[in-house]
């Protein structure tokens, strides 16, 4: 089973020694019936709080929960049909991992028949039948996160809610885990609020990734969307890696047109497009996957600092000559060194504009636009 969920307007104040602390406000948000939804975002932006409403283990200050058209705001737990896992895994460690994964089922009184069936599919599709009748202290870590995955998963429920559950888990473990997740979600069909702290969990699983900011929307979009229109550069910077390279550049005339000036190129910038006049300070974005070396339209002067190659492709850090941090990501970079000068450069269309504070953007294929600009 599963169902859409609508967050509206909701917030949590929490009150301690005398201080109000608002962990989530004005969230307002669309869950899709059996979409992956994950929320992403820096320690503290509010991610686990909003998990914890959604599965009744805490009560809003303000603002509604409903799943599909029931109004579930002010119902305890167990009457929502939610199952929950947590980045600590909670098993019974005098019980088998068969009898650990059918607890929830036998409470509700569901026949052994029926509970063996359900569990055996579990099981296969998180590739821990061998291990049904060990004990949970026999497993690794991975493979016990797999068995409190099973247990949520058998109980059919309307909303799964998985807290960081790979947060403890090694590399690889983490990236077989996030397979078999999504393999669980295609054959369950139930909908999933998934919360990390880690982007490339989110932007790998997820249908909809919703980035929180000090408890507020920063945005909710699909993936491929956030990584190509993020609309701050609080998105730009936390969607990617390495994180989106800025720059400080300025608003300038050029003749009849506006264009985005600094570090040695200038862009023309569409007439209206930013709330920013000339003279206005701006920031410029880019990738540093759409940074090339002696390449690219608009180019500017970097000096190499440190060289990482990552495989096929290298990751070099530099600095340009007013000090502003730059990383590119190519191939063909591993013989540069320390101290070396390079000409870096990148396309308009793959670059964002935002103003002073990081706030509207402007998008590569609106920078791109070739019509008329005019100057304010
Ligand atoms: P993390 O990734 O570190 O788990 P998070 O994004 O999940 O962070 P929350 O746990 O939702 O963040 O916490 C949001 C804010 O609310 C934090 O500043 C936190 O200190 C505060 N907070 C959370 N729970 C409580 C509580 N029970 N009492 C007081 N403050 C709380």
């Amino acid at each position: 089973m599963s169902t859409s969920i609508h967050l509206e307007n909701l917030r949590k104040e929490f009150r301690t020694l005398g201080n109000t602390h608002v962990a989530v406000d004005d969230l307002t948000l669309d869950v899709p019936d059996g979409s992956f939804t994950t929320f992403v975002g820096p320690s503290g932006c509010g991610k686990t709080t909003t998990l914890r409403m959604l599965a009744g283990l805490e009560t809003p200050t303000a603002g509604r929960i409903a799943f599909g058209d029931r109004d579930v705001t002010d119902l305890p737990p167990q009457r929502r049909n939610v199952a929950m896992v947590f980045q600590s895994i909670a098993l019974y460690p005098h019980m088998t991992v068969r009898a650990n994964i059918g607890y929830g089922l036998k409470v509700r009184g569901v026949p052994k028949s029926e509970r063996d069936a359900r569990i055996e599919e579990a099981a296969e599709t998180l590739q821990i039948t061998e291990q049904l009748e060990k004990m949970p202290a026999e497993l690794s870590g991975g493979q016990q996160q797999r068995v409190a995955l099973g247990g949520a998963f058998v109980q059919d429920p309307d909303v799964l809610l998985l807290d960081e559950p790979m947060s403890d888990l090694d590399a690889k473990l983490k990236s077989e885990l996030r397979v078999e997740i999504q393999r669980l979600h295609q054959e369950l069909e139930t909908t999933i609020v998934y919360v990390t702290h880690d982007q490339t969990e989110a932007m790998t699983m997820s249908d909809q990734v919703v980035l929180l900011r000090e408890g507020e929307l920063a945005q909710a979009d699909p993936p491929r969307r956030l990584f190509d229109r993020p609309r701050s550069e609080y998105v730009a910077r936390f969607i990617g890696t390495p994180s989106t390279n800025v720059l400080d550049c300025r608003v300038e005339r050029s003749g009849s047109t506006a264009t985005v000036a600094g570090h040695g190129f200038r862009i023309p910038l569409p007439a209206d497009a930013l709330p920013a006049s000339v003279g206005d300070a701006v920031r410029l974005g880019i990738r540093p996957q759409f940074l090339a070396v002696d390449a690219g339209e608009h180019r500017f002067e970097v000096t190499v600092e440190v060289v990482e190659p990552i495989g096929i492709e290298s990751v070099v850090h530099g600095r340009t000559d007013d000090g502003t941090r730059i990383d590119v990501v190519a191939t063909g970079l591993d013989a540069l060194r320390p101290g070396d000068r390079i000409a870096v450069g990148f396309d308009r269309e793959n670059a964002f504009v935002f103003d002073a504070d990081g706030e509207s953007a402007v998008f590569g294929d609106e920078l791109a636009d070739d019509r008329e600009r005019s100057i304010r």
